[in-house]
């Protein structure tokens, strides 16, 4: 950008939580100005009070901290273009309003409801598409306040204009009309307001949804009579539901940020994930840090074309960036899921190799799967399902007793999941089979078709339940 400082905002109106197309918003125009070493500024665009929802603001920063997300200016920590919320800058809108007016290019809407409405039917029998702009009045009142203020649009034309993502855009005069720039309650719209915010506080690039692309030639013809270059545009591509081309649906995403966060996934696999609906590095590479992502983000490799929200990808790159915590912390996040009994040492890796997220740990709980660990759950099962593939319940019998003899040989304190596996490995070789062995210790240790190995189970369940199980099965 030559020696112009990358000013990038995020400007979310506080109309309920956050979901992951705003925080993609958030994240692109923040990771810009982070590599540009720029300015990241955080705007609420609180100007429509019939839409506002509360507790929203607390909510949009929660959500941006928890992902990582900071700041350079903002309604929590100021800035040199404070304040931050739109409904107190109203008088920069009313100086900026004045200046239209004054310039001939703002004027009161005259019309009332009824006679608007009486325009718009006009056109609908005419069947051509109501545009304000043909009722114009001629001669414009003065503004005090109580009315609407609306743009005068200078030149009916048509606007060519680029977008970074989009390339060379164009519309036609059907485009432009009087918008409303003032409310009669004395909010801007948000057409007016954030040309004004981004001018004032100095905003190079808009980063922004495409549903913002066919109002772009109004944004354009008010910048022209203000006599303002335009930032540069970055459209956004959609983001499309998981397996289909459909809007975002509650599983996908169209869900609460902060629900993924108490879900138990990682925020920066959660921006990891982020980055990639709808940018990539150009290389293979999937896994990125937020160091790694402040060097290499890039809008000019932004695509066009809708992103695909993929849920399955979303948990695989948590595993990854969980499998980057220390020891220590994946430990600690999953006794925090565990009940006390299970809150062993040997037991997080096996938790560990199952789970994409920490909720998954209770998921797991939930399904049972860790019951052959408990010593009080003492398993029930189907007797026959001993018995491995083609062998025969008195060869399984035996087998069983060959390894309780062996294992009563250990004593309690070598009882470790080393020794539990050594022993009963050198059986197996004996036998030479070692799914006659290994089977029905397994399942009746666990008492489920599906388990952890023997060994580990054997291990913390210790010595005396391990033969009871044992036993039982024999
Ligand atoms: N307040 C707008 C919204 O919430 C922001 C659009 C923009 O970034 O200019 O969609």
């Amino acid at each position: 950008m030559g020696d112009i400082k990358v000013v990038t905002r995020f400007a979310p109106s506080p109309t309920g939580f956050m979901h992951i197309g705003g925080v993609r918003t958030a994240l692109f125009a923040w990771l810009w100005a982070r590599k540009n070493k720029g300015t990241f500024i955080l705007r609420i665009e609180d100007t429509d009070k019939a839409r506002e929802v509360e507790g929203s603001i607390e909510h949009i920063i929660k959500s941006l901290r928890w992902l990582g997300i900071d700041w350079d200016e903002g309604p929590d920590i100021g800035g040199l273009n404070a304040p931050y919320l739109q409904s107190k800058r109203l008088d920069s809108y009313k100086k900026y309003a004045q200046i239209l007016i004054d310039s001939g290019h703002a004027y009161p809407d005259p019309y009332t409801k009824e006679e608007l409405d009486t325009f718009r039917k006009k056109s609908e029998q005419e069947n051509k598409p109501f545009l304000y702009r043909d009722y114009r009045p001629k001669d414009f009142g003065v503004w005090d306040g109580t009315r609407a203020l609306r743009f005068k649009t200078p030149e009916i034309k048509s606007y060519h204009w680029n977008d970074v993502v989009r390339g060379d855009l164009s519309a036609g005069v059907e485009a432009l009309d009087d918008f409303i720039l003032i409310k009669g309650d004395g909010y801007p719209t948000y057409n007016f307001a954030h040309i004004i915010d981004d001018l004032e506080m100095g905003v190079t690039h808009i980063m922004r949804a495409d549903e913002f692309i066919s109002s772009t030639p109004k944004f354009l013809s008010l910048y022209e009579a203000l006599g303002i270059t335009p930032p540069i545009f970055v459209t956004l591509p959609p983001i499309l539901a998981d397996g289909g081309n459909k809007k975002l649906g509650k599983r996908d995403g169209a869900k609460d940020i902060l629900d993924y966060a108490k879900e138990g996934y990682l925020p920066q696999a959660m921006m990891n994930f982020l980055v990639l609906l709808g940018w990539n590095p150009g290389t293979e590479k999937e896994i990125f840090t937020e160091g790694e992502l402040k060097e290499v983000f890039d809008i000019n490799r932004i695509q066009v074309s809708g992103a695909q929200v993929n849920l399955d990808k979303l948990d695989w790159m948590n595993k990854e960036h969980m499998k980057k915590l220390l020891a220590d912390e994946i430990q600690n996040n999953i006794f925090s899921y565990l009940p006390e009994e299970f809150q062993n040492e040997k037991l997080v890796g096996v938790v560990f190799e199952r789970i994409s997220k920490w909720s998954d740990v209770k998921s797991m709980i939930e399904a049972g799967e860790l019951d052959c660990f408990s010593k009080s759950k003492t398993p029930h099962y189907d007797k026959t399902k001993l018995v491995y593939k083609n062998s025969t319940p008195e060869k399984i019998t035996q087998n069983l007793k060959s390894v309780i003899q062996a294992l009563e040989a250990l004593n309690e304190n070598d009882f470790t999941m080393e020794n539990v596996k050594n022993t009963l490995m050198l059986i197996a070789e004996i036998e030479g089979n070692r799914g006659e062995v290994l089977h029905p210790v397994r399942y009746a240790l666990s008492g489920k078709d599906k388990s952890p190995d023997p060994f580990i189970i054997a291990s913390i369940l210790g010595k005396n339940e391990t033969l009871s199980r044992l036993q039982k099965a024999i």
